[in-house]
């Protein structure tokens, strides 16, 4: 006899047999004793279920659980905004960390640094000039042109706008969505 099939089945709900099932189920549960002490230990079980009180959630149970999701939300955006702020902070300070090592040489003598940005500030303009002239140029020569300073701020402002865009995709998707579809469960 296969009694795993047999109490398998009889763990199901009765309706949902097929005609051939109950009348196997019938005839094993006749012949076995195993299996008619499961099957009344269930119906005993199920009997005992029924004849408990059904227990009413309190009143401000809803409530209560919409309170503490909000409050979880809250908790995420927090952490999430703190998250985005320490990167911010670690970029601009890589940035500027590289912007001074690459100046270092000259931070000791003022006249110098001066100098050096003055010379900057043409540089940077020259480039841009030249950006502007020859846009159609391959990105290649771009880079021999540009003083490195550009590339190090550029980075560092573009990390920060992927940050940023990121923060705002997921505030965008997140939180009225999955609300509603919360409420709807409950
Ligand atoms: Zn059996």
């Amino acid at each position: 006899m296969d009694h795993p099939y047999i109490q398998e089945r009889l763990l199901d709900i009765p309706a949902t047999l097929t005609p051939q099932e109950s009348a196997l189920l019938a005839a094993h549960v006749a012949a076995c004793p195993e299996c008619r002490a499961l099957k009344e230990n269930l119906q005993n079980l199920e009997r005992a279920l029924q004849a408990q009180p059904m227990l009413a959630p309190s009143a401000d149970f809803a409530q209560r659980w919409q309170q503490r999701w909000n409050l979880e939300r809250q908790r995420a955006f927090r952490r999430q905004l703190l998250v985005t702020f320490i990167v911010c902070l670690g970029a601009a300070g890589l940035s500027l960390g590289l912007l001074l090592a690459s100046l270092w040489p000259y931070l000791r003598s003022l006249e110098l640094l001066l100098g050096i940005a003055l010379y900057q500030a043409i540089a940077w303009g020259l480039a841009l000039l030249r950006g502007l002239n020859l846009a159609g140029v391959a990105l290649g020569n771009l880079i021999q042109w540009l003083p490195p300073s550009f590339w190090v701020l550029s980075m560092g402002i573009l990390c920060q706008l992927a940050v940023l865009w990121v923060v705002w995709l997921r505030t965008l998707i997140n939180p009225s969505q999955n609300r509603q579809r919360r409420l709807v469960i409950l």
